[in-house]
C-alpha cells in the first residue's frame, strides 16, 4: 500500500508549538511579589534576627519564599547578601528564577565563575538594580525545588552550633528524644556533614533530600549542617519559626542528655505511635493555629 503524501499545512494552522525557553533565557516579565508575602518574609527574618534568640548575628542567615510554581519551576525571594536578618528590608530581598540555579547543578563542570554569571542570569530586576544573592542562595533553591515546602529559613543558632562543632553532632541523627520533636520536626531529621558551601554542598545536599525521600516517603523538615546551623523547611512562616525553634531545644536538650550520661532515645516503636497519633496531628495543627502576632 502507498502511503498518501503529506498534506501541506493550511495558510491558517498556527505554527507549531515552540520549544520551551532554555533555563538561561529571560522569560516573560512574571507579576511583582505580593505585599503580604514580602511582609511575611521580613517579618519572619526579623524575629529571626533578634538579639535574644541566638539564632543569627552580622549578617548570618538568610530566608527565602517561594512565590510561584512547584519543583525547579518559579520563583523565589531570598536575602540578599551581606543584609543583616535583624535590620532586612524589602530592599535587601532579591527575586531569582529557580530553574536557572537547579540547572547549574546538573552541569559538573560548572564552578565558581558559573555560580556569579548564573545567578546574574536568575535574577529578575524589577525598578531598582537588585542586589548579589547571597552563595547560600543555591541551598534555598535545592530546598524550594526537591520538597514541598514554600518557606526556608536558615540560621546558626549558638546552641544548635554546640553540638554541631562537637564530635556528638551524629546524634542528631539518632533518633527522638521526645514526643514534640516529632510533632514539630517529624519522624527523621538529615544531619549534613562539612562540604565546601556552594555548589559542591547544594549538590551533596540534593542527594541527601531525595535518599531521604526515597527511604522514608516524605522530605525532612530540618536540615542540621555540621560545623555550620540549620535549615528549616515549612508551608509559612510561622511553621519555619516553630520549626527553627524545636530544632534548637533538641540540640540544647541533646546536650544536656550527653553531659548527663548519655543520650536514651525513643523507640522505633514509640517513635512511629507519636508520628501516627491523630491527637499528635491535632496538636501540631492547634501550635500553628495558636501563634501571637
Ligand atoms: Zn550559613
Amino acid at each position: 500500500m502507498t502511503p498518501a503524501p503529506p498534506n501541506p499545512p493550511a495558510p491558517s494552522e498556527p505554527p507549531a508549538p515552540s520549544e520551551p525557553p532554555a533555563p538561561s533565557e529571560p522569560l516573560a516579565p512574571s507579576e511583582p511579589p505580593a505585599a503580604t508575602v514580602v511582609d511575611d518574609l521580613v517579618a519572619l527574618s526579623r524575629t529571626l534576627g533578634e538579639p535574644g534568640r541566638q539564632l543569627a548575628i552580622l549578617a548570618e542567615g538568610n530566608t527565602s519564599v517561594r512565590l510561584d510554581g512547584d519543583g525547579p519551576s518559579g520563583r523565589m525571594l531570598v536575602k540578599a547578601s551581606g543584609a543583616w536578618l535583624a535590620r532586612l528590608e524589602p530592599h535587601d530581598l532579591v527575586e531569582l528564577r529557580l530553574a536557572p540555579l537547579i540547572a547549574l547543578l546538573d552541569d559538573e563542570r560548572a564552578g565558581d565563575q558559573q555560580v556569579t554569571r548564573t545567578f546574574a542570569a536568575a535574577t529578575i530586576t524589577r525598578e531598582a538594580p537588585a542586589p548579589r544573592p547571597s552563595v547560600e542562595a543555591l541551598l534555598h533553591a535545592v530546598c524550594l525545588a526537591e520538597t514541598p515546602a514554600r518557606v526556608v529559613a536558615h540560621t546558626h543558632p549558638v546552641a544548635a552550633n554546640g553540638l554541631l562543632c562537637s564530635a556528638s553532632a551524629g546524634l542528631l541523627g539518632g533518633g527522638a528524644l521526645f514526643p514534640d520533636q516529632i510533632v514539630v520536626l517529624g519522624r527523621h531529621v538529615v544531619v549534613v556533614p562539612y562540604v565546601d558551601p556552594g555548589l559542591p554542598l547544594a549538590r551533596h545536599v540534593r542527594g541527601l533530600l531525595r535518599d531521604f525521600a526515597t527511604r522514608h516517603g516524605t522530605t525532612p523538615r530540618v536540615l542540621f549542617l555540621r560545623n555550620h546551623g540549620i535549615f528549616a523547611l515549612g508551608a509559612s512562616r510561622d511553621e519555619v519559626l516553630q520549626i527553627t525553634e524545636m530544632a534548637v531545644k533538641v540540640a540544647t536538650v541533646l546536650q544536656v542528655a550527653v553531659a548527663a550520661g548519655g543520650p536514651v532515645f525513643l523507640t522505633d516503636t514509640q517513635a512511629d505511635r507519636i508520628d501516627s497519633r491523630p491527637d499528635e496531628h491535632h496538636r501540631r495543627r492547634a501550635l500553628l493555629e495558636q501563634v501571637p502576632r
